[in-house]
């Protein structure tokens, strides 16, 4: 059972964010990836109805070892994070999330969200203890949770992190509504939730194999705070990893699905989803989602756009206010972010730690853009971007 010894690394928190970040990168272990799948997937169901007492199969023994996971993170990390269940009721029934929380160290109240579902189902069969391994649905997301958590941590962090799997998100996004809803509720504010819900494989049922990139899915619209987010996924990933692409999608989910981010955004938290770029229908919801259609090197790739982001989020500056613009200039020292106000997509950045502005007098007159800034650390991190403000360039004057 590789994933029981867990080294613990060297915590280095006077060093800078980048090296942190490097450090989590080389930490992401393939066999760790693989050992969580695995073990889910032994679980032989997941189904939120499915067999809450027996030992090894069913649901409640997948939650009980998913807390006993966070529960042995928690006791290395020294008293500033615990795990627990977070129980809410479907159908009459009691349902488990299971999470950890890490406390922040200079502010607790300011917290950040990483998620997967941890239930399965299998579509074609009534029987809710019927075969449903669910290793890419949704065991690949628990896997980067898992793993994630292991890693950060054993450093501090500035604001909380929540490391949550839910339940019932086959019946309709029922433990993160719950959840969203709960934190919502409480003393947390929290800023900005990342979901990863199927990212292990790379061959698409059409046959085609795309290891190079992924997707994000984002509540719209182009101006949304959840577009932002996934502007910044894809921002990061450029600024950190060389040769994947995050290629940001035009919509909340894919036509007629959903993903747990949305319970998020629905309460008015910052959330996107991450996603394999070319999936295979084919072996969802069935008794062949299993470890032997996935490709774990490829999810790797993504679980290190999560970990860019993450580190980003716990140890950057939170957002700063909206830039002002003056005189064809933006001043704010940080990234400066310009957007054509009719496209998704970044038109480009320009690094302000050092000038403090950004001239706009490159800008092309006829479009009207976007403006926001992300503020950064001395030690390079970069924190999510501000809200937008509009800029239209002057017309030049027309010659007499
Ligand atoms: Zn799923």
């Amino acid at each position: 059972m590789k994933w029981l010894f867990l080294l613990p690394l060297l915590t280095l928190q006077e060093t800078p964010a980048t090296s942190r970040l490097e450090e989590v990168l080389r930490g992401i272990s393939l066999d760790h990836l693989k050992a969580n799948v695995e073990k889910l997937v032994s679980f032989k169901t997941r189904h939120t109805f499915s067999r809450p007492d027996h030992e090894t199969e069913g649901i409640g023994a997948a939650a009980r070892w998913l807390h006993s996971r966070f529960d042995n993170i928690a006791r290395r990390a020294k008293g500033k994070a615990t795990a627990e269940f977070h129980e809410f009721s479907i159908r009459e029934k009691t349902a488990r999330n299971v999470y950890l929380r890490i406390d922040g160290k200079t502010n607790p109240r300011r917290a950040v969200v990483f998620g997967a579902h941890y239930d399965s189902i299998n579509g074609r069969e009534r029987d809710p203890n019927g075969p449903a391994p669910g290793a890419n649905d949704d065991a690949s997301g628990c896997g980067a949770v898992l793993e994630l958590a292991r890693l950060f941590s054993q450093h501090d962090l500035e604001w909380t992190a929540i490391f949550v799997t839910f339940a019932g998100e086959e019946q309709g996004l029922l433990g993160s509504r719950a959840f969203a809803r709960w934190l919502k509720a409480s003393d947390l504010d929290v800023v900005t939730m990342v979901n990863n819900d199927i990212i292990g494989n790379s061959r698409g049922g059409d046959g085609e194999t795309d290891a190079a990139s992924c997707r994000v899915f984002s509540a719209p619209g182009l101006d949304s705070v959840h577009r932002q987010l996934a502007r910044y996924v894809k921002f990061l990933a450029e600024r950190y990893l060389k040769g994947f692409e995050v290629k940001l999608q035009a919509r909340a989910d894919r036509p007629g699905r959903g993903g747990d981010h949305q319970s998020f955004s629905r309460v008015g938290i910052p959330a996107v989803r991450l996603i394999e770029a070319n999936e295979n229908l084919k072996h969802q919801h069935s008794p062949t989602d299993t470890v032997d259609h996935m490709d774990f090197e490829y999810m790797k790739k993504i679980v290190e756009v999560d970990a860019v982001v993450l580190a980003s989020l716990f140890w950057g500056p939170p957002a700063p206010p909206p830039p002002s613009i003056e005189n064809g200039r933006v001043r704010g020292k940080g990234i400066v972010w310009i957007r054509r106000e009719d496209e998704n997509e970044l038109f480009k950045s320009v690094d302000t730690t050092r000038t403090g502005q950004a001239d706009l007098s490159d800008l092309e007159p006829g479009f009207r853009y976007r403006i926001s800034l992300c503020a950064a650390t001395d030690g390079g991190a970069v924190g999510p971007p501000s809200e937008e403000v509009a800029f239209q360039p002057a017309e030049a004057e027309s010659p007499r």
